[in-house]
């Protein structure tokens, strides 16, 4: 099977996916995802929002906004980037409103145990050069738990051979990247995000 027939079929695989209803957690299903197996840049944030599941693309209403206005200093047009790179999530589908808070439900631990697996095959068909990990609980895949966003923030890894450039996730409920001092660590991020994008000469 090639490798767009793979991605094809992982994509339906996703949409088609219950799993987390059939073990008893709240989920709004299906899937949501959006771009091409060939990207090379991949982001990865950390659940859909229930707007992300009626227009059936990621980071689609306010937080959508932001990062597409940090994305923009990087230099990436945001049509550009939704129609040839590719965005996910930690757990697909949308986890309904967090009980007494504002924003939505942290998906549980359960919940991305049983998404990963989508999230390894997804990386390893789409192989991307740089991955953006949006948001604490896509950091963690692959930053020390230990590690506060403030480390975090403004540096950069190499990953199995591609580069990870975190940022925070920027949602209107999530106050750290509203707070004036994380600001010059939001630039460095946006910074290497720029210079990446420019090695790979995406433009
Ligand atoms: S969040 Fe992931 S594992 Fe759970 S139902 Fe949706 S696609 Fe399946």
């Amino acid at each position: 099977m090639s490798v767009q027939a793979q991605f094809t079929d992982l994509q339906g695989r996703m949409r088609a996916c219950r799993l987390c209803l059939e073990a008893g957690h709240y989920v709004v299903p299906p899937a949501v995802s959006q771009g091409r197996v060939s990207a090379q840049i991949m982001t990865i944030g950390q659940a859909p929002g229930i707007t992300e599941v009626e227009a059936k693309r990621p980071f689609n209403a306010g937080s959508g906004t932001r990062l597409f206005e940090w994305l923009g200093q990087a230099g990436i047009d945001e049509d550009w980037f939704r129609t040839t790179q590719y965005m996910t999530a930690v757990t697909k589908c949308y986890p309904g409103r967090a009980k007494g808070g504002s924003g939505d439900r942290v998906p549980s631990r359960a919940e991305q145990a049983l998404c990963r697996p989508f999230l390894d095959e997804e990386i390893a068909l789409v192989d991307p050069r740089l991955v953006i990990p949006i948001g604490g609980l896509a950091i963690k895949l692959f930053f020390p738990r230990s590690k506060k966003l403030t480390e975090i923030i403004g540096t950069e890894i190499a990953w199995q051979g591609r580069w990870v450039v975190p940022l925070p996730h920027p949602s209107g409920a999530s106050r750290w990247h509203q707070i004036a001092e994380h600001r010059p660590l939001i630039d460095k991020a946006i910074d290497a995000i720029g210079r990446h994008y420019t090695e790979l000469k995406l433009i």
